[in-house]
């Protein structure tokens, strides 16, 4: 039977050990998300703030939550104050980071989050391009930090089905985040790199992912 109890266990089978799985739940509905929490999910992925503000108390607090979409500065407040959130993924600028190491000393919460670089093909104005992310470690500006601890980086390969490319964007991110290491050898549990995709995360894990994202291949299409 094809339903998200045996669809998560098949997937947890392809994983190695070493690199864990986000349900990426955003747009279905809290009963599907029970039934992956029933079939063993632990980490689950949210795109938006009041979508995701909604779903927590409606669902066991044992629950790790990831937030994975744009995070706007006027919404950090609220996702800081739910104290659920385990990692922010997508941390796609300097002042979005600032913004949430503020919100986190003031709410006396610590802030766990992962840089959003840029390396796909597709235009986009989120994420750090390669560049700029070596330049904020080189100039150890992640120094003054209060409350936040950065642990790894996150990104995406191209929307393409051209997999020389995919697994170009995929190593590109992997030489990044050892270039940081070597950049900030003093950097503590940097060691996150989430990347890959229902379609595309074997391919991520054989370029050293330890974080997947998963929501097509787990819940099935979303509406
Ligand atoms: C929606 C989303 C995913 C999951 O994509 P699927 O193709 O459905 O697995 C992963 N990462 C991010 C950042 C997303 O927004």
């Amino acid at each position: 039977m094809d339903n998200i109890t045996t669809r998560y266990k098949a997937l947890l089978d392809t994983l190695p050990e070493g690199v864990e799985m986000v349900a990426v739940s955003k747009f279905h509905p809290v009963e599907q998300l029970r039934e992956a929490y029933e079939a063993g999910a632990r980490l689950f992925g949210e795109s938006r703030v009041q979508e995701l503000v909604a779903k927590i108390p409606q669902l066991p607090t044992d629950i790790r939550w990831h937030f994975i979409g744009h995070l706007q500065s006027n919404k950090v407040r609220q996702l800081i104050s739910t104290r659920a959130v385990a990692l922010i993924e997508s941390v796609d600028s300097e002042a979005l980071l600032r913004r949430i190491d503020a919100e986190a000393e003031r709410a006396d919460v610590n802030a766990r989050v992962l840089m959003q670089v840029h390396v796909a093909q597709e235009e986009t104005k989120f994420g750090f391009t390669p560049d700029e992310i070596l330049d904020f470690f080189r100039r150890g500006a992640y120094c003054d930090l209060r409350r936040t601890h950065i642990c790894g980086i996150m990104g995406m390969a191209s929307n393409t089905d051209d997999t020389a490319r995919i697994v170009a964007d995929f190593a590109a991110l992997a030489d990044i985040k050892r270039r940081i290491q070597q950049l900030c050898p003093d950097l503590r549990g940097f060691d996150t790199l989430s990347m890959g995709m229902s379609d595309d995360y074997p391919l991520a894990i054989a370029e050293g992912a330890t974080l997947v994202r998963i929501g097509t291949a787990l819940f099935g299409p979303r509406t």
